[in-house]
């Protein structure tokens, strides 16, 4: 794939360029929603700092990335020639795979010509008087436009550990999220990898293959469950095919936008033995059932919780050869799918392999610091040739705060969102005019894409309605962002989800400020999040000011 594709000329760095809309970000979402927006005739430009379309797809390449949603629920649907031309390889497509289809999405309705590559957004100021955003970018490079929509992802604010001397390893160190574009050589190498979240789960057992020792250095134990991957062949593909409508019909109405829909059982109304058997037949087959097709009180309640915790740490001592090093491996800190499960392929059993070791930086042997030759800890200095971060992202509300976006009289996003954000349905916010966010916090979570088309499609029909209307500006009434805001913390207070922490409760030890649990998405059901969209466009989005 070329790395340098066709873009967009660069334009003059003194001229301001003007559109109609400026998107930032050249993910799923960016990618949608300039093609939503050509359709609407809107002049757009698409910033994006990466080199080429994908998002995360783009930044993320390190051995073993690849999808936790069935591949074909994860494509856009508002093609159907598209869906009929596009064969998945996998059930859970890997990262090249993903990459390839969303350049292939990018190419099929020739959308990189109007994006800009390279081009990282630094700041963007409303002018009241002009009706205008204007976006100004690292380089100094300025545009305006009267909408700005922001498409710049849920995890693609990669952080780093809070270590001392990260600058001083002598050898090669990447973050996960920050993966060279050509394929890493681990071979008869040392390596150490930091972190034993989702990221690292799907490493470790592809590092290990090739390194001649892979240390693992591991703060806290995450939940995680097999994957079960399979190829997909030719006739499969194609009875896939014939079910699209089907299986996309049936994600609408989950309460996560998945395949996988709860049991409607509650865990302790079902005899041990049946019960047993019905998680055993969760874990062997794959994807997220074991966690979503679950009986439903399993995030709610504490015993049930603790029932299919017990469950899954039974696995594990299973799975794991070493009993010391499976204690290790099993968190007690929370609860089963109270944090996103990670789905993994052999993690467990990479455990089982000489060259991996273990190293718990809270019970037994606390980092101290990055040395020139690798890492030092209270008990000795380990020598490595690569380093490894999969220490994640400032989920959610991370790509907002990194952008320095000012809206009516200078208010900043950052300061207003401070204590906890606050929007309207996740789209807008009180104070940003003309500004909308594809995948922005307190917005419906679960299966990203199927979440993105609905947001693009509410969002372009607001442009739409606005049109029609002669209207050139709308806001939020605070009544409404007030309204919204609660609603989303209500809902989530149920859920043991919220008793944790994680990138999904704003908490990354890493990061200064982030310390603090706070709401970050609508833990209501896709289908209270659709009708309530719907009722807005329905009665003329009533909620929102227009002028
Ligand atoms: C390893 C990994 C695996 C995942 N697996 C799944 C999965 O199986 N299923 C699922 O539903 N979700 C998954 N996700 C979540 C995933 O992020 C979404 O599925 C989806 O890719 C989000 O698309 P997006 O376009 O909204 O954001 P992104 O893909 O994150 O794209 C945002 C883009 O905005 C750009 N950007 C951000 N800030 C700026 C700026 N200031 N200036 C210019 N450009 C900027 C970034 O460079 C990036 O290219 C996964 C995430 C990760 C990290």
């Amino acid at each position: 794939m070329p790395d340098t594709p066709m873009v967009a000329e660069q334009p003059d760095q003194d001229r301001v360029e003007e559109y109609d809309a400026i998107v930032i970000g050249a993910g799923i979402s960016g990618i949608f929603m300039l093609y939503r927006l050509r359709e609407l005739g809107m002049t757009t430009r698409v910033f994006e700092a990466g080199t080429n379309v994908g998002g995360t797809w783009y930044w993320n390449r390190y051995p073993g990335a690849r999808f936790d949603s069935e591949s074909w629920t994860y494509g856009y649907s508002f093609s159907k020639e598209l869906m009929q031309e596009w064969d998945w390889k996998e059930h859970f497509s890997p990262q090249p795979d993903t990459l390839a289809y969303l350049n292939y999405v990018a190419d099929k309705f020739d959308l990189r010509r109007d994006m800009q590559f390279r081009s990282t957004v630094q700041a963007a100021q409303w002018d009241d008087a002009a009706t205008q955003w204007t976006v100004t970018l690292e380089d100094g490079q300025q545009a305006r436009a009267q909408f700005l929509l922001t498409a710049i992802g849920i995890l693609s604010a990669p952080t780093l550990p809070a270590i001392p001397g990260l600058d001083s390893f002598k050898g090669p160190a990447y973050h996960t999220a920050r993966w060279p574009h050509t394929p890493v050589d681990f071979t008869g190498k040392r390596v150490g990898i930091i972190g034993t979240g989702a990221t690292a789960i799907q490493a470790i057992p592809e590092i290990a293959k090739q390194a001649q020792q892979l240390t693992v250095f591991q703060r806290r134990p995450n939940w995680a469950a097999p994957l079960h991957n399979a190829p997909i062949g030719k006739a499969e593909m194609e009875e896939i095919k014939s079910r699209y409508e089907d299986i996309y019909a049936h994600c609408a109405k989950t309460p996560s936008w998945f395949i996988h829909e709860a049991d409607p059982r509650t865990t302790l109304s079902v005899p041990p033995e049946e019960r047993e058997a019905f998680w055993e037949q969760l874990y062997a087959a794959p994807g997220f059932g074991i966690w979503m097709g679950n009986f439903r009180d399993i995030m709610t309640d504490e015993q049930a919780n603790a029932a299919i915790s017990a469950f899954i740490a039974k696995k594990i001592r299973q799975r794991v050869t070493d009993p010391k090093v499976a204690e290790k491996l099993i968190p007690q800190d929370h609860g089963f799918g109270s944090r996103r499960v990670p789905l993994e392929s052999g993690y467990f059993e990479a455990y089982n392999r000489d060259n991996v070791l273990l190293v718990d930086t809270i019970n037994d042997e606390p980092i101290e610091r990055i040395t020139p030759n690798g890492i030092k800890t209270s008990k000795k200095e380990y020598t490595f040739d690569f380093l490894i971060y999969a220490t994640g992202f400032d989920g959610v509300t991370g790509a907002f705060d990194r952008i320095d976006i000012r809206g009516s009289h200078g208010v900043r996003l950052k300061e207003v969102w401070a204590d906890g954000p606050r929007t309207y349905l996740g789209m807008l916010a009180e104070d940003f005019p003309n500004m909308m966010m594809v995948l922005g916090p307190h917005t419906a979570r679960g299966n990203i894409p199927q979440v993105v088309e609905h947001s693009v499609e509410w969002q372009t029909g607001v442009l739409r309605f606005m049109r029609e209307h002669n209207y050139t500006r709308i806001e939020t009434r605070p009544e409404h962002v007030a309204e919204w805001t609660e609603t989303v913390i209500k809902a989530a207070e149920p859920l043991l989800s919220s008793k944790v922490d994680s990138w999904q409760t704003g908490v990354n030890r890493n990061v200064e400020g982030r310390h603090v649990r706070r709401v970050l998405g609508y833990n209501g059901h896709g289908i209270h999040f659709r009708q309530k969209a719907a009722e807005v466009a329905a009665h003329g989005y009533q909620e929102f000011r227009f002028g």
